[in-house]
């Protein structure tokens, strides 16, 4: 298991990644003494696929459970989802100080992070991403939303977790589309931050579509560390630093809106066109090497991602 700090003052908080990490949750809750009582919100496959188990490691440390599984759509990030969540919250809760926990990808982190920021002005956040995309990006960094009709992420606060668990083991479960998806944000970060990081994926890219425990525990845990470096600098986005993380994410962003964010395009998969995009500007106006783009184009190509 690997030990990431995301170090913010009084905020600072552990992700832990590895396989089975997640059957360690009860004994760190009540070791840091985090919440008697625990509102889990998932969604009913990921339910099926580890409720069971992350309700046994909580059991066994005395904390009680409750599970909220919110449909698998990127519709569950609405008010009327948040609101449901907040008042079976309530009804859960009774003033006993439960914490929230995230059980899923994106959809239900940036939910889930939104209910423990809103219930009470704020109670203690847990995130239990189940994607790759989830993992190496949006459990970490406390940017947490629900969408309206005019945009996506509209409503929504920074507020970090008390902590990460980053279970490998999930992956297993996990579309290869999915697992495709994260890879793009991976590419991402090799490009903007660690050109070593670059390298290893274009060195080791079948065994990481194999999921290669070793791979994946390294670029999960590179990446979650990496991320937490630049939170760490500007961890609202205020210094203008924070914003290397939306790399290829404008063109990105634009053919997601195009696609009216149904199935059809993935976040990750419109996010290597856009890298591609955001290369091919930087070409034309002399600001990066042509070999570089080729360089990134054949790598998403092999990652299996359309360029
Ligand atoms: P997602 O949450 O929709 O998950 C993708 C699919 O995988 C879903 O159908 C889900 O049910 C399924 N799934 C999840 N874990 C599984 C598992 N272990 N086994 C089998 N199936 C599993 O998508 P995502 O790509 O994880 O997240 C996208 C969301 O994340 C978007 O709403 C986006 O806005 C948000 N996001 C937030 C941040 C942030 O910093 N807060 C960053 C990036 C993206
Ligand atoms: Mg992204």
């Amino acid at each position: 298991m690997k030990t990431i700090l995301v170090r913010l003052g009084s905020k600072t908080y552990p992700i832990y990644v590895g396989k089975g990490v997640s059957r360690g949750i009860g004994k760190t809750l009540s070791r840091k003494r985090i919440a008697g009582a625990c509102f889990i919100i998932t969604n009913p496959a990921i339910r099926s696929l580890y409720g069971c188990a992350i309700s046994k490691s909580l059991a066994g440390s005395g904390i009680e459970t409750r599970f909220l599984a919110v449909a698998d759509s990127e519709k569950s990030k609405s008010h009327k989802v948040w609101i449901r969540a907040l008042e079976d919250l309530a009804v859960f809760d009774k003033g006993r100080g439960a914490c929230v926990m995230a059980l899923g990808g994106g959809v239900i982190g940036d939910l889930a992070g939104f209910v423990a920021a809103t219930y009470r002005r704020g109670v203690a956040f847990i995130q239990v991403p189940t994607t790759l995309l989830a993992q190496v990006d949006s459990a970490i960094g406390g940017k947490t939303a629900i969408d309206t009709e005019f945009a996506k992420n509209l409503i929504g606060a920074f507020y970090q977790p008390k902590a990460v668990f980053s279970d490998t083991s999930f992956l297993k479960s996990l579309p290869m589309r999915q697992i495709r998806n994260g890879l793009a944000e991976v590419i991402k970060y090799g490009v903007i931050l660690d050109k070593g990081l670059f390298s290893f994926i274009e060195n080791n890219i079948a065994k990481i579509l194999r999921l290669d425990e070793r791979c994946m525990q390294y670029i999960i845990s590179r990446c979650s560390q990496l991320k937490a470096e630049v939170v760490t600098v500007d961890e609202r986005e205020l210094l203008g630093y924070r914003s290397i993380l939306n790399f290829g994410h404008t063109a990105g962003h634009a053919i997601e809106a195009a696609g009216s964010y149904r199935k059809a395009i993935g976040h990750g998969e419109a996010v290597a066109i856009g890298m591609l995009i955001a290369f091919d500007i930087a070409v034309k106006t002399g600001m990066a090497d042509p070999l570089a783009a080729q360089r990134l184009g054949r790598l998403i190509q092999r990652a299996g991602l359309a360029t």
